[in-house]
């Protein structure tokens, strides 16, 4: 049985979760946010990684290039971030926070599979929080990492360069609000959630009479 790891690291308390596969010392990691390296490094040294970014916010990949070259791990974000991932954020980031740009490996598009070993991931395009927001979706995991779309009873943020509070609503309805309700969702901060407590309970994004 696969099991989700989920880790909390950094100042903005970012969840950072691993997945490992069942076949071959692969692992998947969902963000790198600011201490995750240090305290991963050693159970997944000898592993083959794949680390998906959520987005480009500083809080979510500035230790990403870490992986990149220290442990060879391939590095997936979506394009339309591609500025977060290079300079943009270096205003937002605290002092005194290692912060690190990152070149990722390979950008990914809406629907795409990527398949882990046995670790099989659909990629979501999410815009809102940012243009460059994914989630990545696990069927076999009933699973969906979400970054900073959706948490549980709220939204992210639209007030950043690139945030739009109208595409988020419309990226939670029409995507994350089609996947089955039973589907675990987990954030990029604070605690996990279901799609189907979230369409009945979230007070931002409920799921509305004519929202789909
Ligand atoms: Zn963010
Ligand atoms: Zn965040």
């Amino acid at each position: 049985m696969l099991n989700i790891h989920a880790y909390t690291f950094g100042p903005y308390e970012n969840c950072v979760y691993v997945m490992y596969a069942n076949v071959k010392k692969v692992a998947v990691i969902i963000d790198a946010a600011s201490g995750s390296f240090d305290g991963l490094k050693k159970c997944l040294a000898d592993h083959e990684i794949h680390l998906f970014l959520t987005h480009g916010h500083w809080d979510h990949m500035c230790e990403a290039a870490k992986f990149q070259r220290e442990l060879k791990a391939v590095v997936y974000a979506h394009k339309a971030d591609q500025d977060w991932f290079t300079t943009e954020q270096s205003k937002y980031a605290p002092p005194g926070i290692f912060f690190e740009t990152i070149a990722p490996d390979v950008w990914v598009e809406h629907g795409q599979m990527i398949q882990c070993s046995d670790l099989v991931i659909k990629v979501l395009h999410t815009p809102g929080h940012t243009l460059g927001q994914i989630a990545l979706y696990m069927e076999s995991l009933g699973s969906v990492f979400v970054g900073d779309t959706l948490f549980r009873r709220t939204v992210g943020r639209t007030d950043l360069p690139g945030g739009n509070f109208d595409q988020l609503k419309d990226s939670v309805r029409r995507i994350l609000y089609t996947l089955p309700e039973d589907t675990v969702v987990y954030p990029g901060h604070g605690e996990k959630t279901s799609i189907g407590a979230e369409q009945k309970h979230n007070p931002i994004v409920p799921l509305g009479e004519n929202s789909l």
